[in-house]
């Protein structure tokens, strides 16, 4: 299908791997042009590269650096000569007992999971209403419908944002003006954060990283991590131009893990 968002551009957040590259990659499969951002420039440069390659037509500019941080959100909203569509992503916050965490370990967790897409949202959304297509999607966690204890910092500052975005989401300016906000929920994805969690429990347990990886596989009925390319591909269709009555809704992406029927 053609999702007839050729030639519009992206702002996509933490994007030089993982399921922010999987977003970039089937944004730029439909003609988007990006601008990609991440923290180390050599990482982001190869991706950007990758991209180019991959979609050849597409136009991929770069910005480095922290999205926690207003100077390059607003470097990352320079680069773009309009923001039709805004992926928002950022690493996730560390696992951990919530009686260690402090008010630093809160401001950073909240800084990149639900400010700084509170903020982007905020910069974005009225001009995209203006010329009557926007997409907005936030990449969250199944941890928002299914809470994991040792990720209590995730849990807490994505719901934070999954409430905050339920409420605007609604606002007829947005909604009848074809400016659309949702919410990816990822399950478990083959990514780096994922072997980093993984490698971390074997580390704690002192167990086999490969033994630990078949056991969650085995806790997923589609037996399998998912790929950032099937994540990419529902971000894609969230930010088609077909998906412009599909708004403030939270879409698992989990193999079947969630095990509730709604
Ligand atoms: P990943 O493979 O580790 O990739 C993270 C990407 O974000 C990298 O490009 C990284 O590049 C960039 N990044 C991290 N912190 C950043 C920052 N402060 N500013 C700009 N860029 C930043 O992780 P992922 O699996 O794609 O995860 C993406 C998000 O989904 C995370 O919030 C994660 O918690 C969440 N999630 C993932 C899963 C899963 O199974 N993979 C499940 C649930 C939720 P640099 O390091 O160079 O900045």
């Amino acid at each position: 299908m053609d999702y007839d968002i050729a030639g519009r551009w992206a702002v996509v957040c933490a994007a030089s791997r993982g399921l922010g590259y999987g977003c970039a990659e089937a944004l730029a499969a439909q003609g988007v042009n990006l601008v990609i951002n991440a923290r180390t420039p050599e990482a982001l440069e190869t991706a950007a590269e990758a991209l180019r390659r991959s979609a050849p037509g597409v136009e991929v500019r770069t910005v480095p650096g922290d999205i926690g941080t207003g100077e390059v959100q607003g470097e990352l909203l320079e680069a773009c000569p309009q923001v039709d569509i805004l992926v928002n992503n950022a690493g996730g916050p560390p696992a951990g007992d919530f009686r260690d965490w402090g008010s630093e370990a809160w401001s950073s967790a909240l800084r990149q999971n639900m400010l700084t897409p509170v903020e982007l949202i905020k910069a974005t959304v009225d001009s995209m209403a203006e010329r009557g297509f926007g997409r907005i999607v936030n990449i969250t966690s199944s941890s928002v419908k299914a809470p994991i204890a040792a990720l209590g910092l995730s849990n807490g500052a994505r719901s934070g944002l999954t409430g905050f975005v339920a409420g605007i989401a609604r606002q007829p300016r947005l909604a009848s003006r074809n400016v659309t906000i949702n919410n990816l929920l990822p399950g478990s994805f083959a990514t780096r954060r994922l072997t980093d969690s993984l490698e971390a429990g074997s580390r704690d347990s002192g167990r086999d990283v490969e033994e630990l990886a078949r056991e969650a596989r085995q806790e997923i009925p589609a037996g399998r991590f998912g790929t950032p390319e099937e994540f990419g591909a529902a971000c894609a269709f969230l930010c088609s131009a077909q998906a412009g009555y599909v708004t403030g809704q939270n879409l698992l992406i989990d193999g079947g893990a969630y095990p509730g029927t709604f």
